[in-house]
């Protein structure tokens, strides 16, 4: 008996990343995965593949996380193939850089519509599709919440808007036994850190410096603690926002 045998788990932008990685480990921990993505179909199939050469089940949902409609469609074709859920995890996210003169609008609005809203959007559509039992929300916050570095104004907002609805939502949710909590990852090598250029030599040598394990985060370090926040292991901890990330702060 695998330690999430019988769940339903939805993991939100997990064509790639933390994201791919946390749909594996959930998958191999038991689950029944929906694989959302954006726009990486290609990315989002792969993943399914690799879920079944493990022996696991899945599905691919194309949704953007910021869209009512599509949020919905979601969260209806999860049921239909899966039955209830026990596991949302809202991992999509998407992050720029820029000293407070360089934020757009456009970044401004994209950047709260995908990092709070669509949480908010997913948790509120999820809810009537929670198995009567409960379960747990696992939010991806970020550890600039704790780096506070000049250039991330625009993104450290949101995460931090998103651990405090981690902590009410903990305490709305509580007594339908459903948890919430928080992980916020360290510098970790994705697809998305590599495409803003926080993966270059210079920058990998700059976070590992100041990362007592001395070295990058990998998707998996994010992905097994997701499975524990998951899990039944984890039945007492709720409204918690738990760094991960080798100790850089
Ligand atoms: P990534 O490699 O860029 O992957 C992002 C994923 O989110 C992709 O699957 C993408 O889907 C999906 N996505 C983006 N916008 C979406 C939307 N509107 N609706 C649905 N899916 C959407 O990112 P990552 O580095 O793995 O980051 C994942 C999470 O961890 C984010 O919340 C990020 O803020 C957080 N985080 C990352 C780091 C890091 O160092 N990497 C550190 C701290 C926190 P498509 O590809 O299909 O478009």
């Amino acid at each position: 008996m695998k330690k999430l045998d019988g769940a339903v788990a939805v993991v939100t932008g997990a064509s790639k990343g933390i994201g791919a990685a946390i749909a594996r480990e959930l998958a191999l921990a038991g689950a029944n995965v929906v694989v959302n993505y954006a726009t990486s179909r290609e990315g989002a199939l792969q993943v399914i593949r690799d879920i079944e050469e493990q022996g696991g089940k899945a599905i691919a949902i194309q949704a953007d996380v910021s869209n009512s409609n599509e949020v919905d469609q979601l969260f209806n074709e999860t049921v239909e193939a899966f039955g209830k859920i026990s596991i949302l995890v809202n991992n999509a996210g998407i992050f720029t850089f820029a000293p407070v003169e360089g934020i757009t609008e456009d970044q401004f609005l994209r950047q709260y519509a995908t990092n709070v809203w669509g949480p908010i959007l997913t948790i509120q559509r999820s809810l009537e599709c929670f198995h009567e039992l409960g379960g747990s929300i696992i939010n991806i916050s970020s550890g600039v919440t704790r780096l506070l570095s000049p250039g991330s104004a625009l993104y450290a907002g949101t995460k931090g808007a998103l651990d405090l609805i981690t902590v009410v939502l903990s305490k709305e949710l509580g007594p339908r036994h459903i948890r919430v909590n928080a992980i916020s990852p360290g510098a970790t090598n994705t697809e998305g850190a590599q495409a803003i250029g926080a993966m270059s030599s210079e920058s990998q040598q700059h976070y590992i410096a100041g990362t007592p394990l001395g070295r990058i985060g990998r998707p998996e370090d994010i992905a097994h603690l997701a499975v524990y926040l998951a899990s039944n292991e984890s039945a007492w901890i709720t409204g918690e926002v738990i760094h991960a990330s080798g100790g850089l702060r």
